[in-house]
């Protein structure tokens, strides 16, 4: 198992744009197998490849789903060059986090569905369409590809809460309730 470093909000290369993938060789494969296990270490359902520093259109995304028998079953994959073809009028509500601001959760809206092209690993060509959960994890990985973080889509006050709370994340931690009251002198 092979993780990579998770680039965290103020990192250039989240809004940069990722270039094509052309060569469908053995460095891209070991790439999504090191995407996948680092997106597992920090329980992610999705990781984009600007994410870990790498200016590639491609990601990876997993979800558990449980069968009508009870069973857990993870369903994921890499996901190269993808391309949405298609998204609903219908949106979808739901809250959103993201690996590269840890800890946060906002409500975004997103189409109910989307179709989408893209290739696999080995250059093939799918097309899939994707409805509610799904369509949500695979619109924020291609955003990612664009530059665009989930953060672009929140409404005023929680985009202030979220870049507040990204900001107070690199000062130094505020010295505890009972260092507080030593210092005065209580
Ligand atoms: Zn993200």
């Amino acid at each position: 198992m092979s993780t990579m470093e998770i680039r965290i909000f103020g990192d250039p290369v989240l809004r940069q744009r990722a270039h094509e993938v052309e060569d469908f060789d053995g460095s891209l494969a070991q790439l999504a197998a090191d995407m996948f296990d680092t997106m597992r270490a920090a329980e992610g359902v999705g990781l984009a490849a600007n994410q870990v520093g790498v200016l590639k259109r491609l990601f990876t995304w997993e979800v558990v789903t449980e069968t009508p028998e009870g069973d857990l079953v993870p369903e994921g994959s890499a996901i190269v060059n993808p391309v949405l073809h298609a998204s609903s009028e219908e949106i979808q509500d739901g809250d959103e986090g993201c690996l590269s601001f840890p800890g946060l959760f906002y409500p975004v809206q997103r189409p109910l569905t989307v179709e989408v092209a893209y290739q696999d690993l080995g250059g093939a060509a799918h097309e899939v369409t994707l409805e509610g959960f799904l369509a949500r994890v695979w619109l924020h990985e291609m955003d990612h590809l664009n530059g665009i973080l989930f953060i672009d889509h929140l409404a005023k006050h929680d985009k202030q809460a979220a870049l507040k709370a990204m900001r107070e994340r690199d000062q130094p931690a505020p010295p505890r309730p009972g260092s507080l009251l030593l210092g005065r002198g209580d």
